[in-house]
């Protein structure tokens, strides 16, 4: 164990999309900023890879060059059920598609062009208010302390999920021939995978299911997508028509979800450490970069003032409720729904007959641009 101590202003505890979206903001305002990431970039990451477009604007603003990738702008969704229904809706405001691999090094090479220190292969094992230890026993103390380490990680503070049920998820990148201004999300029974286009002509498919799906095919993944996913005939044809560019996808489980911030904590808490939406929103990626930006104009207003850690603390739970507690709730219910064997179908049904009630519905799960 190593007794060293090292100083620095802001220690961020996680390097995905919160932890290096909020390290740029502060860096930028003069922070001495050290983020600690327990990974090494790049890296691939199980991801539906839509990003609303509310992003757009404020990635371009911290520095990532969007305009310059020729992504592609997902205008429309495509919505099938395992019983051969299917609808197609315009999303209000729409997605863009881009991989975790190119976002986060992007975000990564920008975080260090404006000083921040990232120490990557650096787990934090454990935190106060005012310092963190790296697992080779390094301590670091910090004017102020953030976690956004994501929805699950090696420390004992818990978001309360707003269920029991628990969820697992497969991603593939492929070579299909799907629009580039489409996403389709293919519901099964307990579970749906949605596939759109990426960076280079790539399309990314993505699934979620009841977990429960997966231990009762053995735990095979061959057999659960015989026996669940390619019961919705497009869904399979999704597969025969495709060019997989992973050996095998990438898996991750034990995945629940949460509406609350979790009161109590001594951290600042950021993107899915906050809280987390469910997946079926297409919206956590900007929420993770919203709830930077928010907590970033709190630390800059604050700053100077004497009771800081307090007022920053209180000011940035109450908007994190006030922005995205509703959010979180309808985007929550909708995944629930999407298990229920009546509910896609149904819903399915009612866009077909009343086209004009998806928009809305869709409207309610995402924000506006920042
Ligand atoms: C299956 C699935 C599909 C999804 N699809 C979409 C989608 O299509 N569109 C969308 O907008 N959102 C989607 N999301 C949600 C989105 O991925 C998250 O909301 C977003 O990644 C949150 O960013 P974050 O920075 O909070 O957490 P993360 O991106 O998870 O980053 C957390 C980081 O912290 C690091 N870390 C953890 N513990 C420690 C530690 N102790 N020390 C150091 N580092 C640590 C991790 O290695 C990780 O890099 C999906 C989520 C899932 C599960």
């Amino acid at each position: 164990m190593s007794s060293e101590n090292i100083n620095t202003d802001i220690a961020i505890i996680g390097g995905g999309l919160s932890g290096l979206s909020l390290s740029i903001l502060l860096a930028k305002e003069g922070f001495e900023v050290t983020l600690f990431e327990k990974k090494d970039y790049p890296r691939h990451k199980v991801c539906g890879e839509y990003i609303s477009l509310e992003s757009w604007d404020f990635l371009e603003r911290i520095g990532i060059p969007l305009n310059t990738l020729n992504l592609p702008i997902i205008s429309e969704v495509y919505l099938s059920s395992h019983q051969g229904t299917s609808l197609k809706s315009a999303l209000p405001l729409g997605g863009f598609g881009i991989s975790r691999f190119t976002l986060e090094e992007l975000l990564f090479q920008k975080a260090q062009q404006v000083g921040v220190k990232v120490l990557t292969k650096t787990s934090i094992v454990s935190y106060s208010d005012n310092a963190v230890e790296t697992q080779l026993g390094v301590k670091h103390f910090a004017n102020l302390v953030i976690a956004s380490y994501g929805k699950k990680t090696n420390f004992n503070i818990q978001v309360k999920p707003s269920t029991g049920q628990k969820y697992f998820a497969l991603k593939w990148h492929m070579n299909a021939d799907i629009p580039k201004d489409r996403i389709h999300l293919h519901f099964f029974e307990k579970g749906y995978i949605g596939s759109s286009q990426i960076e280079e002509g790539k399309t990314n498919a993505c699934l979620i299911a009841a977990q429960e799906l997966l231990e009762n095919s053995e735990n095979n993944i061959d057999q659960f997508m015989h026996r669940y996913v390619f019961k919705n005939k497009e869904a399979k044809e999704l597969f025969e028509n495709a060019t997989l560019l992973f050996e095998r996808p990438l898996s991750i489980g034990n995945i629940t979800f949460s509406h609350r911030y979790p009161s109590g904590s001594n951290l600042l808490l950021c993107g899915d450490a906050a809280g987390m939406v469910a997946p079926l929103n297409g919206n956590g990626m900007s929420m993770a970069f919203y709830s930077a930006f928010l907590l970033a104009e709190q630390i800059k207003k604050y700053r100077k003032t004497p009771e800081s850690k307090t007022l920053i603390s209180n000011e940035y739970e109450k908007i994190w409720k006030k922005k995205f507690r509703n959010r979180l709730l309808v985007g929550n219910w909708l995944q629930h729904a999407s298990l229920n064997n009546f509910a896609i179908p149904t819903i399915l049904k009612i866009g077909k007959t009343i086209p004009a009630l998806l928009p809305p519905l869709i409207k309610l799960t995402h924000g506006k641009p920042f």
